[in-house]
């Protein structure tokens, strides 16, 4: 997107990646956007306390229920959800702020967050995250966390009502294996750029260059 040409390129594409908890959609999202220039990862605010190692302001906007309730109460959210006891929501000024000046932008949120932008009426394109299976999502939850048995059921049960919403998408990717998966993730997001719509401005800035050596 660097080239001069491109600066005819108009607002952003918004990006939406869901997937069940444990399918490495985070680190998909963090390897793809180190490989694409111009598309960023949303900040999402969470009312959930810091991970050990989580940065405020690096990985969530940390805030309290009652500064995420005040935000829901003055409309700041594009999309919020309660999701396993607490609140996440994607701020609509700070999403505003990257789209209208061009830059692409993916948001890391569930199902239920997904469903609230498409019916803001905002153009999005949604990608849905697949484990290969559900036996190996199972591996991945126990793998990964210190989280309790009661946990794990927890996350298995909503992954598998979530896991249903697929169809909603405009594209699936399977995480098999991480590096294929982020690959899949960025042939989307260069063919979504590449749509005549994307390219009209762009495409007609060459052909007027076509003209002008007719003219001239
Ligand atoms: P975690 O607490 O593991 O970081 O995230 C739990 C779940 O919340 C994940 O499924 C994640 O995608 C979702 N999530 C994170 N940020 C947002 C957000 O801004 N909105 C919505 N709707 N979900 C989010």
């Amino acid at each position: 997107m660097n080239r001069p040409l491109d600066a005819a390129r108009g607002r952003g594409l918004l990006f939406i990646v869901s997937a069940p908890s444990g399918t490495g959609k985070t680190t998909l999202v963090e390897k793809l956007v180190q490989r694409i220039p111009n598309l960023c990862m949303s900040r999402s605010y969470t009312s959930r306390g810091p991970r050990a190692g989580e940065q405020d302001g690096v990985d969530y906007n940390f805030i309290s229920r009652e500064r995420f309730e005040a935000m829901i109460e003055g409309r700041e959210f594009l999309e919020w959800a309660d999701v396993f006891g607490n609140y996440y929501g994607t701020c609509r000024d700070d999403t505003e702020r990257c789209l209208a000046v061009g830059k692409d932008l993916v948001l890391v949120i569930d199902v239920q967050g997904a469903k609230q932008v498409r019916n803001s009426g905002a153009a999005s394109i949604g990608i849905f995250v697949l484990p290969p299976s559900a036996e190996i999502l199972e591996q991945r939850l126990r793998g990964r966390s210190k989280d309790s048995e009661a946990a794990i059921q927890k996350r298995l049960e909503a992954a598998c009502r979530e896991v249903g919403d697929f169809a909603s998408y405009e594209y699936v990717v399977v995480n098999d294996e991480l590096d294929a998966a982020v690959e899949r993730l960025r042939a989307i997001v260069l063919a979504e750029r590449a749509r005549v719509t994307v390219m009209r401005k762009t495409a007609d800035n060459i052909i007027g260059t076509f003209h002008k050596e007719k003219t001239s």
